[in-house]
This record gives structure tokens, C-alpha cells and sequence, in this order.
């Protein structure tokens, strides 16, 4: 018997923003049979993936994608080392953790950055963009995180890219956590290059990364140097695009459950999906409130995926996390300077409103439980 016996039987609700819990039948998908991938079968898998990609991340006729195997930070990583040119530079938009990666990733690769530093959770000041823009025309790409999972803050993608492309830059979108339940378009909201990973609102297992962007574009790369062998964007646009079959060994598996993921987010439709994923948050939300809790965010600047909130008071992460996992619930710390006191809910992936119920309800009994052990120990001083 493994350690984990029991948690494949008794299912386990994910809170975590991605992995999600699976549709069955996409963790069906995941024992599809053994396969080379130089062989026809992957070929036609892959250009139906690719495809379907293209499709649910807003593509048009224009557009393509190229299927990454790794997790959402391979494709951010493959664009930015990619896409800026030698001697270019990148405009980082941060206001949370995954916008100080897009900085992070550049800073390794020796790309030129300028970090436009909003502060955590507050909202991006376009006016701002504009002069960082006007500033210094050696800023070829802006880099922008569309939902910032860190606080769970939806970003104005459409906004930043006007100003980027009124003065010629390209526009760079970590949509990892967004593509598929949030609005966001490569054709219509002028995004160059969209970021996106199989295993958060596409509902796919982990393992899987791709980008999407204009095929020009992709063709455009092979002028410049390339600045790493694996996460080189241009080879594996060669290899997928000229001879349809991947660079290097894929996690075939995880492109089962993932075609089967694309089929049944193309077959609910993206503002289905964000009815689907609103709906629980919103149930969420006022549950939570409910209880007392204070939310991160106010209403206007949250995504559906994620929810944000003050840890209830001389209440520890930790206490939480192990009084919420005995109950079959998952939910994830905040990060850096919103982890003393922060926690973090996801709704993506296939929960449901039973679930977010229970969870409500778990969540009263450990926080009453609590508020009585502390009138106890207290000699009931409060
Ligand atoms: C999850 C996430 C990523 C990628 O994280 P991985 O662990 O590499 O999958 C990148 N950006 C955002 C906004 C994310 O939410």
C-alpha cells in the first residue's frame, strides 16, 4: 500500500491555485497507452493540441501555439529568453510575486529590465506604463502577469498593451493562471506573446506549458541568437510547426488528459467556464465574510480563480492548513510579504458548490472550536 492509498480514494478538494481537481475524464485520459512519440499517432495528437490551444487561449487564424513539457514557468521563461532581442529590453509590470519573476527570469537570462514596482495588490497606473515607455525606447517587450495568483488581483492586460503598441513594443502575458476562465485575447487584446500551463483553469494534469502568439512572430525568432538550448522557442516551433513532431520526448501522458481538458473546455466555452468558476467564489466569498474574515482584494479588482484573506486573528497557517486537510480540503499559504498574515483559496478546477459548502462549514466548526479552547486556556478573559 502506498502513503497515498487513502487520498486516491478519498477524494481531495484542491484549493491550491493549480494542480486542480481532475474531471474523471481527463484522469482517465492519463493512462492512455504506450506511445512513441516520433511515431503518427503523436503527430496527430499534438497538431490537435496544438490547435485546440490556439482556440481556447483566443487565438485566430493568424496564431499558433507550441506545446511546452514543464510547468507554466517554462513557457513565461521560453518567451522571455526568446522573444527579447539581443541589446532589447524588458518593462516588467509587478505588483505581486509572479510579476517579480517575470524581472527574476529576465535577470538570469541578462536581459535589460526596468521593474515598475506598483506594490503588492495595487493596481497597475497606466500612466505610469506610458512613461516608463516614453522614457526609454530600448524597452522593446513589456512583461505583464494577467492574473496575479500571489494576491489574485486581474491585471488590465488590454490597457497595458494599447500603450505598449501605440509606442511599438511587444507585449509579453503570464496568463497561467488565467487562460481559460479569464477574458484574454492574443488577437483582440493585443497580446504578443500569451503564457499559459494545462493544469490551472484548463483543468489538464500538471506537466504541460505552452505559448501562443502570432505565427510570424514565431517565425521572426530564428534572426536572433538564442540565448538557451531547451527553452529555445524557435526549435520547438520548428520542430512542431515544419515536421509536426515535438524537440524532445514529451510527457505523453499528461497530452492525453490534456486533449481530453481542451475538449471539454472548448465544449463549455471560456464565459461559461468564468460563470462556473465566478459562481464559486462568489458562494465562497460571502461565506467567508460571513465568518468575519477580511478579504485581500475589494470587488472590482478580483479574479474568479482566487481568493485572498487575512489569516482569522491568532489563527496560524499552519493550524489551518492541518485542521482543513484532515477534512479533505487543500488550501495554499500566500507568499513572502503577505505570508505572515495571509492565506489563499482557489475555486479553479472541477469544485464544486457542495464543496465550497462543506468547506464553509469545516472552516466554522475549527474556527469555533478554537474561539472555545481559547476561552478555556484564557480562564475566559475574553
Ligand atoms: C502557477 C503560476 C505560474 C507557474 O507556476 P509553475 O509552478 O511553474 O506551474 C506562473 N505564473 C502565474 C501567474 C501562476 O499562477
Amino acid at each position: 500500500m502506498t502513503p497515498f492509498a487513502a487520498a486516491a480514494t478519498d477524494r481531495l478538494v484542491l484549493m491550491n491555485p493549480g494542480p486542480v481537481v481532475l474531471d474523471d475524464r481527463v484522469r482517465a485520459a492519463l493512462s492512455g497507452p504506450d506511445l512513441c512519440h516520433r511515431e503518427p499517432e503523436f503527430a496527430g495528437l499534438l497538431a490537435r493540441i496544438r490547435h485546440k490551444t490556439t482556440l481556447v487561449a483566443g487565438g485566430g487564424d493568424a496564431h499558433t501555439a507550441v506545446l511546452l513539457t514543464g510547468s507554466g514557468t517554462s513557457a513565461v521563461e521560453a518567451v522571455i529568453s526568446s522573444a527579447v532581442p539581443p541589446g532589447g529590453g524588458l518593462l516588467v509590470i509587478d505588483n505581486g510575486h509572479y510579476g517579480e519573476r517575470l524581472a527574476d527570469i529576465a535577470a538570469a537570462h541578462g536581459i535589460r529590465t526596468h521593474r515598475l514596482e506598483a506594490g503588492w495588490a495595487v493596481p497597475v497606473d497606466l500612466a505610469a506604463v506610458e512613461r516608463a515607455l516614453a522614457a526609454d525606447p530600448g524597452l522593446t517587450h513589456v512583461g505583464v502577469v494577467h492574473h496575479e495568483t500571489s494576491t489574485g488581483m486581474l491585471n488590465d492586460v488590454a490597457g497595458i498593451a494599447r500603450i505598449a503598441h501605440a509606442y511599438g513594443r511587444e507585449v509579453i502575458v503570464d496568463a497561467v493562471s488565467s487562460v481559460g476562465a479569464e477574458r484574454v485575447s492574443p488577437a483582440e487584446d493585443g497580446v504578443d506573446w500569451l503564457a499559459g500551463s494545462a493544469n490551472k483553469c484548463l483543468e489538464g494534469a500538471p506537466g504541460l506549458a505552452f505559448v501562443v502568439a502570432a505565427t510570424d512572430a514565431f517565425e521572426r525568432l530564428g534572426a536572433f541568437p538564442r540565448r538557451t538550448y531547451y527553452l529555445d522557442l524557435h526549435r520547438h516551433y520548428t520542430a512542431q510547426a515544419k515536421s509536426g513532431l515535438p524537440a524532445f520526448t514529451p510527457g505523453i501522458p499528461a497530452c492525453y488528459a490534456f486533449e481530453a481538458a481542451l475538449d471539454l473546455a472548448l465544449a463549455e466555452g471560456r464565459e461559461a467556464r468564468h460563470a462556473r468558476y465566478r459562481a464559486l467564489a462568489e458562494r465562497l466569498r460571502a461565506g467567508l465574510e460571513a465568518l468575519g474574515l477580511e478579504l485581500l482584494l475589494p470587488p472590482g479588482q478580483r479574479a474568479v480563480g482566487l481568493t485572498a484573506l487575512r489569516l482569522p486573528p491568532g489563527t496560524g497557517y499552519e493550524e489551518l492548513h492541518r485542521g482543513l486537510r484532515a477534512a479533505g480540503f487543500v488550501i495554499y499559504r500566500a507568499q513572502e510579504r503577505l505570508a505572515a498574515d495571509h492565506w489563499r483559496l482557489s475555486t479553479m478546477g472541477r469544485i464544486t458548490a457542495a464543496d465550497i459548502d462543506r468547506f464553509l462549514s469545516v472552516l466554522a466548526d475549527l474556527l469555533r472550536d478554537r474561539a472555545d479552547s481559547t476561552d478555556v486556556t484564557e480562564g475566559g478573559t475574553r
